[in-house]
């Protein structure tokens, strides 16, 4: 992974990247337990995409689940920061001056009014797009029916469930490299807009493991309905057994219908920009879906209930032309 800098980050940065162990049994970064925790390799989850948090750790163990663990806590990466827009100083437009130990900011790059920040506001789909340049390829994107999930983490900002991307990868290939879905993250309300809207609940799935981009990050919206869906019905007791920043496995072998939870139209905007939670690192690829997915009120409610808001406000958009939209084909 060339194209991550490291040393970019800081310590503090990897620390959050590369997500502290999300699992029970292997908290400890220094592996002092002996159930095989493996982070995903290349393919990673891992590295990347601190769009949230991202070591993918797989429980060979199994475990039945419920293992929940308190997260193992950085002072290079202080992880206090919150999505309160009240907070002048731990809230969004706090992130940039966060000091960590050494008394220099944790998270510059989320105060660099130089780099497009992420989330944006959309305008509506029916305007005129300009068209060409390099875009990212819905017909490219190849997502499993059986998905393997090793481990979820709330780590207080938001909810993780990892995927393991050796096994029934979820891919897309964008400008000639492959990235594959190493975790997915939830936000609510939704941290997109299009054409004015708000929606109650987003999804990032944060694709790694390619070089000219730190991730690609597919987002979906989604729109109470009358039925639970049924991917997150899978995942959505996990919640209540982990209710603070903790750490859970998922019972081995927990497969996940990703496939499924596309919209029939992958009709989308895309834009290039970071992180949209701390460290705010660039630069992610996004592709996010103009038409929403359902969900329950009450799966949308039981997430919002845990964790409250959880979306970083629409930031300025610095080149118009940046943005485009690629209709259904
Ligand atoms: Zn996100």
């Amino acid at each position: 992974m060339k194209f991550f800098n490291l040393t970019l980050l800081g310590a503090a940065g990897v620390a959050l990247l590369t997500g502290a162990a999300a699992c029970s049994d292997s908290d400890t970064e220094t592996g002092t337990t002996t159930t095989a925790t493996t982070t995903s390799g290349a393919g990673g989850a891992g590295g990347a995409a601190g769009v949230g948090g991202a070591t993918s750790t797989s429980s060979a163990g199994g475990a039945g689940g419920g293992q929940c663990a308190p997260l193992p806590v950085d002072p290079a990466a202080p992880n206090n920061w919150n999505h309160n827009t009240g907070d002048p100083l731990l809230g969004p437009e706090g992130w940039g001056s966060i000091k960590n130990d050494k008394d220099m900011p944790a998270y510059p790059q989320c105060g660099d009014t130089m780099l497009q920040q992420a989330p944006i506001a959309f305008p509506s789909p029916a305007m005129p797009w300009a068209t060409g340049g390099v875009k990212f390829d819905s017909m490219n994107l190849s997502w499993s029916n059986a998905a393997v999930a090793t481990g979820t983490k709330n780590s207080g900002q938001t909810w993780y469930t990892y995927i393991d991307s050796t096994k029934s990868a979820s891919t897309v290939k964008y400008m000639g490299e492959d990235y594959s879905v190493a975790q997915f993250h939830f936000h609510a309300p939704s941290e997109h807009t299009i054409d004015g809207k708000q929606y109650p609940l987003e999804v990032h799935f944060v694709h790694t493991g390619g070089n000219k981009f730190l991730g690609v990050a597919v987002g979906l919206m989604f729109e109470e309905a009358a039925n639970d869906n049924p991917v997150l019905a899978k995942l959505w007791d996990k919640f209540s057994e982990c209710p603070t920043a903790d750490a859970v496995d998922l019972p081995a072998n927990t497969t996940l219908d990703l496939k499924s939870l596309l919209p029939a139209d992958l009709a989308h905007f895309e834009y290039d920009g970071g992180l949209t939670a701390p460290p705010c690192s660039h630069t992610v690829h996004f592709a996010i879906m103009t038409t929403p997915v359902k969900a329950s009120a009450a799966q949308i409610k039981k997430f919002a209930d845990a964790l409250g808001p959880t979306n970083r406000p629409t930031q300025k958009v610095l080149d118009q032309m940046s943005v485009t939209y690629e209709a259904n084909k």
